[in-house]
């Protein structure tokens, strides 16, 4: 803003300097009119002797004045800087002032020789003396002398130097401008440089700005998105606001996860045993469609009982203990269900019939273990009914045939097991 102003300055003054020549060339042109009317006038006096011409050179020389005008203005209008270019002008003046004596003089010598009435000349005339020699000449010889010094090599010399003087002032003035007008551009170009590194300068800022921007906000706010939207860590280690931002999403995300599977968890798991419930037991099943398997269902014989005899919550510490045996009764990749309310089911993964006498053994150690009271846990006795993915004859799905077998231990008077058999009376 400011180096705008200081141009426009700068241009100020050059437009001053052009002024000043074009006001400086028409004084010039002035003066030099008027002291060539004057010539003018007094070469036609001097070749045809009428008083026209006289009152013409007197009103120019005293009224009109446009010679001492021309250095008046030009005086008054111009700097300090061109005071030798003035000097050449007054010089000018002087000159043309000087030549004026002969120029009396010639009119002096005309008007003598025509006999014209003195009464009525301008003071500068009146005053003028004849020599004694040229007051003695005839009418025709003063006429002609007046002609030789008008016209002569002496004026004519004066004339150029007028002239010369004149152009000195005009040549100089276009100096001084040049000169100005050198220091101008040299100021402007330097000034238009320092606006141009200015600008540079800024771009530059902005370009480094952008690329700050791009690189520490932009980006880490994609990556930040990506990371949320795949439910990712933002791991960032940059500006302080950032890293804030992305230490508080993994937190936040952390304890989402762990509520997330902390629910998932007990969507598929029973409260009271912690064996997994019927919808967990449902998605095992769903999972394991068409693998091999021994399917194991158990049911509590009377549980109703417990709770009848002794209160719901031993009925709850029974299940419990059934769940803790079950638990620890099979490998660690079987799956241990608690499906209904005293009814458990068992899915012994990569299993088959060749297991039957395996599983007779776990479910005998089992039944025994159950069977006394411990710790203050009523015994209990179960009915199990087994079947295997690879049975003969299924009549149902692998749970239903399973059921099938546990049914036929409760008919019998409950607390055993059975193998799922095709019976062709079923
Ligand atoms: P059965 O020998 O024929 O199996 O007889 P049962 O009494 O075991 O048969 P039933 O299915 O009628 O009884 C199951 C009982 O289990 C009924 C219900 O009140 C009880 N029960 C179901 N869930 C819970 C539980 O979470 N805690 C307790 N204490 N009892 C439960
Ligand atoms: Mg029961």
């Amino acid at each position: 803003m400011l180096n705008t102003v200081r141009i426009f300055g700068s241009y100020k003054a050059l437009d001053e300097a052009l002024n000043e020549y074009a006001s400086a060339q028409t004084e010039v042109r002035e003066l030099t009119l008027a002291s060539d009317y004057l010539t003018a006038q007094v070469r036609g006096f001097a070749l045809s002797p009428e008083m026209e011409f006289v009152d013409n050179y007197f009103e120019e020389a005293n009224v009109t004045k446009r010679r001492d005008q021309a250095v008046d203005k030009i005086r008054s209008r111009m700097s300090h800087e061109s005071e030798e270019s003035i000097s050449y002008l007054e010089k000018s003046l002087e000159l043309s002032n000087g030549l004026m004596k002969t120029e009396y003089y010639a009119f002096t010598l005309g008007i003598d020789a025509m006999g014209y009435d003195l009464g009525s000349l301008p003071d500068e005339l009146k005053s003028v003396k004849l020599s004694e020699e040229d007051a003695a000449l005839d009418s025709e010889g003063k006429l002609a002398l007046a002609r030789d010094l008008v016209f002569g090599k002496d004026y004519e010399k004066v004339k150029n130097e007028i002239n010369d003087n004149a152009k000195a002032c005009t040549d100089k003035l276009m100096e001084t401008m040049r000169k100005r007008e050198e220091e101008t551009s040299n100021i402007l170009r330097s000034r238009l440089m320092l606006q141009f590194s200015l600008m540079t300068a800024m771009l530059v800022v902005i370009v480094l700005y952008l690329v700050f921007t791009d690189s520490f906000i932009l980006k880490p706010i994609g990556s930040f998105i990506e990371s949320v939207r795949g439910n990712r860590r933002f791991e960032y280690d940059g500006l302080r606001e950032m890293s804030f931002l992305s230490s508080a999403y993994n937190e936040m995300l952390e304890r989402t996860k762990e509520d997330n599977s902390k629910l998932a968890y007990d969507a598929m798991h029973d409260g009271l045993t912690d064996l997994y419930n019927r919808a967990g037991y449902e998605e095992i099943m769903q999972t394991h469609e068409n693998d091999r398997m021994a399917f194991i269902i158990v049911d509590i014989d009377k549980f109703k009982e417990f709770n009848d005899m002794y209160g719901h919550a031993v009925g709850d510490s029974v299940l419990k203990r059934v769940a803790g045996v079950l638990k620890k009764s099979f490998r660690s990749e079987d799956y241990i269900c608690r499906i209904g309310g005293d009814e458990f089911a068992v899915i012994m993964v990569n299993a088959d019939s060749s297991l039957r006498e395996l599983v007779k053994g776990k479910l005998e150690r089992i039944a025994d273990e159950l069977r006394k009271e411990k710790d203050s846990v009523p015994g209990a006795t179960l009915s199990v009914g087994v079947a295997f993915s690879d049975r003969e004859h299924p009549q149902g799905s692998i749970y239903e045939d399973a059921d099938k077998a546990l049914y036929e231990v409760k008919e019998k008077g409950r607390n055993g097991f059975a193998f799922y058999q095709y019976q062709a009376n079923d």
